[in-house]
């Protein structure tokens, strides 16, 4: 899914970081309003999804070298009883091919649903165009047509953080952030869902590590996720800062609170400086000479300071 870096290349890329750049903290950003206090060259480090290896990894490397970081979790996962849509969904993509995937794209869609070619799609086109519900349909198919026993596989994969972890996390000064409850294209959700999935979330995550929930990031990244009742919604249940990942450059007067960030694939210093650096900043013109108020998915809703790309 690309969602992986190895640990040597994060390593590497936490030294270039600490060497050249100044590491804050989610509570810096938050208490410097308008973007001219932070020091200069300032950069927050982020995690999405709560997978274990953040813990093996991830996290004491962090805290080795001080640098401050905020981990966006999914409190249905914790604990691994159950595996994310997503890792469910490649599992039996591997195992049985896009055809069971396509079968369980039947069972919610009927005979004329879409025939999926690939992992792309079901993440890109099919989810965003089903409902909460209707995922839910899509999700149980996949778990009875491919005869696994989800608990079993969730338990033996261990993929996620344990509470106990996120309880470590918290104490060791990391910000727990919200990633919703179980990981959905935020578009797909009616009002009523956002109390199951963004409050939820939220209480459950703040009983777990004993400290507020105060940052939200949007699963997928998109802000075609973020509608106009998402964003009113953010801000009524206390989420001070809401971060996508389009991997466009913050300007220091971006509208706040919204943050875009640059996922690292890089494992060489002068392509990962190019990475969050160069190509960040030309994304940002590009999208100041293309931009458009196209409707899209969450049309004139969209927050400002961010444009659907042609
Ligand atoms: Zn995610």
């Amino acid at each position: 899914m690309g969602v992986r870096i190895a640990p040597r290349t994060f390593a590497a890329a936490l030294n270039f970081v600490t060497r050249y750049y100044t590491p804050v903290s989610l509570q810096d950003v938050l208490a410097d309003s308008d973007g001219r206090n932070l020091p200069p060259r300032a950069l927050l480090v982020t995690f999405d999804d709560g997978y274990a290896s953040v813990m093996e990894s991830a996290a004491p490397l962090c805290a080795k070298l001080g640098v401050p970081a905020i981990f966006f979790l999914n409190a249905a996962f914790l604990d691994n009883y159950r595996l994310a849509p997503d890792n469910l969904v490649c599992y039996v993509a591997n195992v049985l091919g896009m055809k069971t995937i396509n079968a369980a794209v039947r069972v919610v869609k009927g005979a004329d649903g879409p025939r999926l070619q690939c992992l792309g799609e079901v993440f890109a086109g099919f989810f965003p165009t089903i409902s909460l519900a209707e995922r839910q349909v899509f999700l149980d198919a996949l778990v009875r047509l491919s005869g696994i026993n989800e608990r079993q596989l969730a338990e033996e994969a261990g993929l996620y953080v344990t509470s106990r972890q996120v309880c470590e996390l918290a104490s060791f000064g990391f910000e727990i952030g919200n990633h919703t409850y179980t990981h959905v294209r935020c578009r797909s959700l009616k009002p009523e869902n956002f109390d199951d999935e963004v409050d939820r979330n939220k209480a459950s995550l703040e009983a777990v590590s004993g400290r507020k929930v105060r940052s939200f990031s949007v699963p997928y990244g998109s802000s075609a996720d973020l509608t106009g009742d998402m964003v009113r919604h953010l801000g009524l249940s206390g989420h001070q800062a809401v971060f996508l990942s389009q991997s466009v450059a913050n300007s220091r007067d971006a509208k706040r609170p919204y943050f875009d960030r640059v996922s690292i694939r890089s494992d060489r210093d002068d392509t990962f400086f190019f990475e969050i650096e160069v190509l960040p900043r030309f994304r940002r013109i590009r999208n100041w000479l293309f931009r458009t108020r196209d409707d899209g998915p969450a049309g004139d809703k969209r927050p400002p300071g961010h444009f659907r790309l042609r």
